[in-house]
């Protein structure tokens, strides 16, 4: 037996009191954001034209290395954190690996996933500025519950474009959001300008998220009062969830352990990002090396079947170009891929990191992560969400590895959400007619060729 117990928790005051900055410690900083009409870098005054003012102060610091937690938002935090470090021991003896597995959980509130971490940052500092409320997108549903949460909590409006087919698709998720007082417009909607466009030109359009973020930014750039919150891809997100890796690290600390290896999903790569940041630090510093591994759907590539470049974050082309990797804004994942991770660019910090070959990047298919998924929720008891076992797959892949080799590596995967809203995909499963859909070269070379040329 080991002295490794299967839940390593944290004291509320071990709690971060700072997020940590990664972007301080990067050599190759992360291109900077441009204004879509001048192909300029965004000031801070134009960016707050979109985003609250404390955020696009923050979406443009690269040189502070950690920025403090309002106390407020510290306060929030206890309600559902330090969350817990699992070791998988069951997995292991499932699998009959010599390999150590440990999980961070994020899905332990009602959102169901580590959004809320970065909703109620955002919501705070809508607050402090005064605003009477955010619009907002949302792809499977998370992001839209985290932040009419966050929003609930501190007494402001949320208006929230949730992507039509998730939209019809999760009642109950769109039930949520409006039991904590938001509102859910499916997208494209006929509310916005962007939206009716897009709807006389791909009619029966089921949406993609670079349609409803051009819907929310469209409606808070015209509302008094409004500002626009994203949640994921910008680096003020990612920022925010770095308390995911902060507290991990903090828990492995506490027993002398180092993961060799650590993973996550990387859908606009926030959860992976805020995962892995403290251990690339230590990477990009010199202090440790450690093996990051970015998993993503076959379905929507970015990283592994995209190209480096700048582009536009959303299909209507009013939010800043960003240098990523990236599939093209026109690209549209094929709408039997369940669950989120369906965006068609990636973080900027993480397209940096990935390009500077410090990070490695692998895409998975849908079947296969739900194997996964099933084998995981036998041998551990929770029941993942399809995003998570993306990085569940991969983990299993590694500590397969592992047993053919005899090597006794520690592998940590993040460990989104959990999977309550997703029985549909979980019956398609069961059922057997779960499908993989695999862009052909052609898709992909169609909305590449549509990225602007900068
Ligand atoms: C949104 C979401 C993701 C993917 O978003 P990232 O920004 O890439 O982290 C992963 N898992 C869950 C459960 C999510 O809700």
């Amino acid at each position: 037996m080991t002295d490794i117990p299967y839940k390593i928790y944290l004291s509320e005051s071990d709690l971060p009191k700072y997020w940590y900055n990664v972007r301080a410690d990067m050599k190759n900083k992360p291109a900077p954001l441009l204004n879509p009409q001048t192909h300029k870098p965004c000031t801070e005054e134009e960016l707050s034209k979109i985003f609250c003012s404390e955020l696009a102060k923050q979406e443009l610091n690269e040189t502070d290395r950690f920025i403090e937690i309002p106390t407020e938002v510290r306060d929030f935090y206890k309600m559902y954190r330090p969350a817990p470090l699992t070791r998988a021991y069951c997995l292991e003896k499932k699998l009959g690996t010599p390999a150590k597995i440990y999980y961070k959980f994020e899905g332990n509130n009602t959102s169901g996933s580590h959004k809320l971490n970065s909703a109620i940052a955002q919501a705070y500092y809508a607050k402090k500025q005064g605003l009477k409320g955010v619009t907002t997108e949302t792809g499977a549903g998370q992001w839209g519950t985290a932040m009419a949460m966050a929003c609930a909590y501190l007494d402001l409006d949320c208006i929230v474009y949730q992507v039509r087919c998730s939209y019809e698709q999760k009642p109950h998720r769109r039930e949520v959001i409006r039991t904590y007082g938001a509102r859910a417009i499916p997208s494209p909607s006929m509310e916005t300008e962007v939206g009716r466009k897009i709807n006389a030109e791909f009619p029966g359009c089921t949406g993609s998220l670079g349609c409803a973020i051009s819907e929310a930014v469209e409606t808070a750039t015209k509302k008094p009062g409004y500002r626009y919150v994203l949640g994921s891809v910008l680096s003020q997100v990612l920022l925010h969830q770095t308390i995911i890796g902060l507290e991990a690290k903090a828990a492995m600390d506490k027993y002398g352990i180092k993961p060799d290896v650590i993973i996550g999903c990387a859908g606009g790569g926030s959860n992976l990002g805020g995962l892995i940041s403290p251990f690339m630090g230590e990477k990009l510093r010199g202090e440790a090396d450690y093996e990051f591994i970015a998993v993503e759907p076959a379905s929507c590539p970015s990283l592994t079947r995209g190209i480096y470049a700048y582009d536009y974050c959303d299909t209507g082309c009013v939010c800043p170009l960003q240098k990523m990797y990236t599939l093209g804004s026109s690209f549209m994942p094929s709408a039997n891929h369940s669950g989120g991770l369906r965006y068609h660019g990636m973080s900027s910090i993480l397209s940096q990191l990935y390009d500077d070959g410090l990070m490695q990047a692998r895409s998975v298919s849908q079947t296969d992560v739900f194997a996964a998924a099933e084998l995981f929720c036998r041998a551990e008891g929770t029941l993942p969400a399809p995003e998570s076992s993306h990085a569940i797959k991969v983990a299993i892949d590694e500590a397969l590895k592992c047993k053919e080799t005899g090597e006794a590596k520690t592998i940590l995967f993040g460990l989104t959400g959990t999977g309550y809203f997703d029985m549909k995909a979980y019956a398609a499963f069961n059922d057997g007619t779960m499908s993989d859909y695999i862009p052909t070269d052609e898709e992909i070379q169609k909305s590449i060729a549509k990225i602007p040329q900068i």
